[in-house]
């Protein structure tokens, strides 16, 4: 690949396709933009500056959510197709947790951020079917919180998100109507419970 290769861009000159893959690191590994501008200066390179990486991550990051949905609805029909040739009805088997940035400890929340993903288990795959993230993080000093990257007010804990976090992802599959779900196995979590009650009672109402 030539390193004067440029991508268009919707406005202004092509950006150099460079300053666009240093940012992959960034989304699937461990490293952060720190430790990118870190490695570059270590390689005496001059990495491109914190503001105009952070801005394009954004952008990054919300393409990478739309392939993220497409990809995790293409699953759910893949599964339900499975289901169909092997004469079963098109319902699947899921299984579901939560996990935290940092585990939350009695007394003081030390997590931000949980993940929870909605795994199949019909297909040896294990296919990722929907999943759902909650974040107290924001850094804007004066934030109206719209279009923001915190998703959990403030005075709400973090593992109260475990209940949501089901909710949305079984609403996910469901709103779909690709794929039905039988049975969801758990961990012993007491919210849980309160979960399944209501995607029942919603799901009796469609
Ligand atoms: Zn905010």
């Amino acid at each position: 690949m030539e390193l004067s290769n440029t991508i268009k861009k919707l406005r202004g000159p092509g950006a150099g396709v460079l300053n666009e893959m240093i940012l992959l690191p960034v989304m699937k590994s461990k490293m952060g933009m720190a430790d990118v501008l870190l490695v570059l200066s270590c390689l005496n390179i001059k990495p491109p500056s914190d503001s105009l990486m952070q801005k394009e991550m954004n952008l990054m990051s919300d393409k990478a959510t739309t392939v993220n949905e497409d990809e995790m609805c293409q699953k759910q029909h893949y599964v339900s197709r499975i289901l169909t040739l092997s004469g079963k009805d098109n319902s699947a088997d899921v299984q579901f947790d939560t996990s935290f940035s940092c585990r939350p400890q009695g007394g003081a929340e030390k997590a931000k951020q949980s993940f929870a993903p909605l795994i199949e288990h019909n297909t040896s795959k294990k296919f990722v079917l929907a999943a759902s993230i909650f974040s107290k993080f924001c850094n804007k000093k004066a934030c109206t919180h719209e279009n923001c990257s915190k998703t959990l007010a403030s005075d709400k804990t973090i593992s109260s998100t475990e209940r949501n976090s089901l909710h949305t992802n079984l609403n996910s599959v469901l709103k779909r109507r690709v794929l039905k779900i039988r049975s969801v196995t758990i961990d012993a979590s007491s919210q849980v419970a309160k979960a399944l009650r209501d995607y029942n009672i919603e799901n009796k109402s469609l």
